[in-house]
């Protein structure tokens, strides 16, 4: 199928940085665009991610530089200067400066309720196309995770056919589909979407050099010297993995069968006890709701459900 790049640098490259914090599923949906690109539209590039501990909600980078197949490779690395950044928590993006280094004609695409006249005054922005929507509602509407609505945008400015995406994210979560097809529409309904011609209100971002020379020791991003109070201790109160809390547990309806505890991925979040299921440790947890895929259907209900729905709705 014949597909042009909506960016491409003076190397043929269309960058791409997701910005958002672990257990957003950044990195997930980051993969499966760049698979799509290489296999379904004749792409080629370079794919890097740097995250931390989901359970901390760790800041989480994901760069993909997508190019016509065949481009020669000038250089590699993680993306310092993209045409589209994606940010799924705007005080992150802005933390660590993301915005800055953008071109004048670049796409930035929010996770916000802020319009986007009002994120390129927050941002101050040279100029260029702004995409917002208020993807936690979705999250919070629909029961799926960030990573849909903001893969929704990302798709869009991509121009990837919506069909093929959507058939990618069906089979990657089967049992989660319709969770995350519906979040994936629902970003179709609300986003805004508005383009600023540069009129010198912002100063444009200094003109760089691109290329690894200007990356040693002291400003390597990845890996060398990280700034750990940021990267390890800031709480991220806009933190909305899945439903933004641990599942309900009813310990009446347990038959302590232990299917959470053997398919929880964070050792500590699934407390048994005396062979018994005692509950859930929040400080654990990572809120990824496997445990409550699992966890059986009995005629009381099920003993572990989404955090959004009651005990009435569960059963
Ligand atoms: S999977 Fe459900 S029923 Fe089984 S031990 Fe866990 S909470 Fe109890
Ligand atoms: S499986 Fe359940 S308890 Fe374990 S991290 Fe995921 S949501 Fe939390």
């Amino acid at each position: 199928m014949k597909y042009n790049l909506p960016y491409q640098d003076k190397y043929g490259f269309c960058n791409i940085l997701m910005s958002a914090i672990g257990g957003d599923g950044a990195n997930t949906v980051g993969k499966m665009v760049f698979e799509l690109g290489v296999h379904q539209f004749n792409l080629d590039g370079g794919y890097d991610a740097k995250y931390g501990s989901e359970k901390t909600g760790t800041p989480t980078s994901v760069s993909i530089r997508l190019c016509p197949d065949c481009t020669n490779i000038r250089f590699s690395g993680p993306t310092l200067f993209p045409q589209i950044l994606i940010g799924f928590h705007p005080r992150v993006l802005i933390k660590q400066n993301f915005h800055k280094n953008l071109p004048e004609d670049a796409t930035v695409a929010l996770n916000t309720t802020m319009t986007p006249a009002e994120v390129r005054e927050e941002l101050q922005l040279y100029g260029g196309r702004v995409i917002t929507l208020d993807a936690k509602k979705i999250v919070e509407e629909t029961g799926s995770r960030l990573n849909m609505p903001m893969l929704w945008v990302l798709v869009k400015v991509l121009d990837f056919p919506f069909d093929e995406v959507e058939a990618a994210v069906a089979k990657k979560w089967p049992a989660f589909k319709e969770t995350n097809l519906s979040a994936f529409h629902q970003a179709e309904e609300i986003f805004q979407d508005e383009y600023f011609e540069p009129d010198e209100k912002f100063k444009q971002a200094p003109e760089k050099a691109s290329g690894p020379s200007q990356i040693g020791y002291e400003n390597m991003p990845y890996g060398a010297s990280l700034p750990a109070k940021y990267f390890l201790s800031d709480p991220h109160p806009e933190r909305t993995e899945a439903l933004g809390s641990t599942p309900q547990f009813d310990p009446d309806i347990c038959i302590h069968c232990a299917n959470c505890d053997l398919i929880c991925p964070d050792p500590g979040a699934i407390v048994f006890d005396e062979q018994k299921m005692q509950g859930i440790n929040s400080t654990y947890c990572k809120r990824c709701m496997r445990c409550v895929t699992v966890c059986p259907q009995t005629k009381k209900g099920k003993a572990l459900t989404m955090p959004s729905k009651t005990k009435e709705e569960a059963k």
